[in-house]
């Protein structure tokens, strides 16, 4: 029974429903809480067909049940009666629906947002069913009522990165799903915090250069700078798509190039004394020794640590091949050390000048490859840019999947990560978007 006592507005209040509705009775079920409400129908009917607001009541109608807001743990319904309407002008017939009920769904609309808003979280689809006291299939209906369209605008700085994932399409006729292994990640590196624009299923240029083409001209000419990894297939997409944009790759990935040539040049040598178990421990043991950076001063200690001066010292008086390796890599640092981008231009050309010409393969095709990069490198200097909102929210994407033990749904998982690390947390206020897409428009970030 509804407390007599306590006021409509409070025990509304406590149910979580609109203030104009009253609770005439509270049921308790084995597993929830069911509410019968009624309520004083609005004055005016409009047809949802013609929009023409002269509709009789054709008869009683009937009495809808839906789903609710959990309360205390416990999963509510809400049952209430709904009018049957015949409109004149038209001659359809329809039921009147509230403006508290999601006009598709079997739901409050306060259930809708909540879930909407749940789906915003790093937690899998059946952890948020939980919380709310529904089904997993609630919650993806949710999501499935959400559909992202393409992006507005491009930003002037635009990240693109690879990242793993496990998502495809299910192929009717093969029975079976179309798994892409690698998917892009576009982020808006504008600011300080980029947020994800969009991700494709595919990573190959022609894919991404199809969904940039879809972008009219002067979109895409608002994009100033292109940041990338190491990738030709990226590369190509910037001069083809983006051809004012000034091209910056990561300097990480630069750096990581350079550290695995040293260690290329060490496996190599270890093959060629794996007999001398003594010799290939020692090379297999001085692994992360010859990636120390000793320009930077976090590492002074390690660098005067007398120990680690005789075993280089022994080693490269061995391997005259790893000194070089090793030299390219600390002059390489030295490099990105210089404290102006015109300093660093000249000390990059240095470089590359002396190792073109090394005797070790491996240095020299790391030196024809730097140069290949050269310019590109350049911009990253001179702009300050780095490619580092892509890879940051590549990590959040890799989160949100373990959580969700998976997606398999590509168009299932772009949802979710749009949701989840996309513009709506950012620009607009998200219950204004829901309210929009309940009115059926596709969300534009
Ligand atoms: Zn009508």
């Amino acid at each position: 029974m509804a407390a007599k006592n306590i006021g409509t507005y409070h025990l509304n209040r406590l149910t979580n429903l609109p203030d104009h509705l009253t609770i005439d009775r509270i049921i308790r079920h084995v597993h929830c809480d069911e509410y019968f409400v009624s309520y004083v129908p609005p004055d005016i009917r409009r047809c949802p067909h013609c929009g023409s607001a002269d509709c009789v009541i054709k008869d009683s109608g009937y009495t809808q049940t839906v789903r609710h807001t959990a309360s205390h743990g416990r999963g509510t319904l809400v049952t209430f009666h709904k009018r049957r309407l015949r409109c004149k002008a038209c001659g359809h017939s329809f039921f009147e629906n509230p403006d508290w009920i999601h006009p598709t769904l079997h739901m409050t609309l306060a259930l809708y947002y909540q879930l909407a808003m749940d789906l915003m979280q790093k937690s899998a689809i059946k952890a948020i069913a939980e919380t709310n006291c529904v089904t997993p299939a609630t919650v993806s209906s949710v999501l499935s009522s959400i559909s992202f369209g393409l992006p507005s605008h491009l930003p002037e700085t635009l990240c693109i990165d690879e990242f793993k994932g496990s998502s495809g399409e299910w192929q009717p006729g093969r029975s079976r799903w179309n798994v892409n292994r690698y998917h892009c990640n576009i982020v808006n590196g504008d600011g300080e915090k980029g947020y994800i624009l969009d991700i494709l299923p595919q990573i190959s240029a022609e894919f991404v250069k199809k969904y940039f083409r879809q972008f009219p001209l002067h979109e895409r000419e608002r994009v100033k700078f292109f940041c990338c990894d190491m990738h030709n297939g990226f590369l190509s997409v910037a001069k083809e798509i983006f051809p004012q944009a000034h091209i910056c790759i990561d300097m990480f990935h630069v750096v990581k190039l350079v550290n695995d040539t040293v260690s290329e040049v060490r496996k190599r040598l270890q093959q060629e004394v794996k007999n001398d178990k003594e010799l290939w421990k020692l090379l297999h043991g001085s692994m992360r020794t010859l990636l120390l950076n000793e320009a930077d001063p976090k590492n002074t200690l390690a660098v005067n640590n007398p120990r680690r001066k005789e075993k280089l010292v022994f080693l490269f008086s061995r391997f005259p091949d790893l000194e070089e390796a090793y030299e390219a890599l600390q002059a390489f640092h030295l490099v990105c050390g210089e404290p102006y981008p015109i300093l660093k231009r000249a000390a990059l050309t240095d470089w590359i000048e002396r190792y073109t010409a090394s005797s070790v393969p491996e240095v020299e095709h790391l030196a024809h490859r730097i140069q290949h990069w050269r310019g590109y490198i350049h911009n990253t200097w001179q702009y300050g840019k780095s490619n580092s909102p892509a890879e940051g929210l590549n990590n959040n994407i890799k989160v949100l999947k373990r959580v969700s033990y998976g997606l398999h749904d590509f168009e299932t998982f772009r949802k979710r990560v749009l949701l989840c690390f996309g513009a709506v947390q950012l620009e607009r206020e998200p219950f204004t978007i829901f309210r929009e897409k309940r009115e059926g428009k596709v969300l534009k970030l």
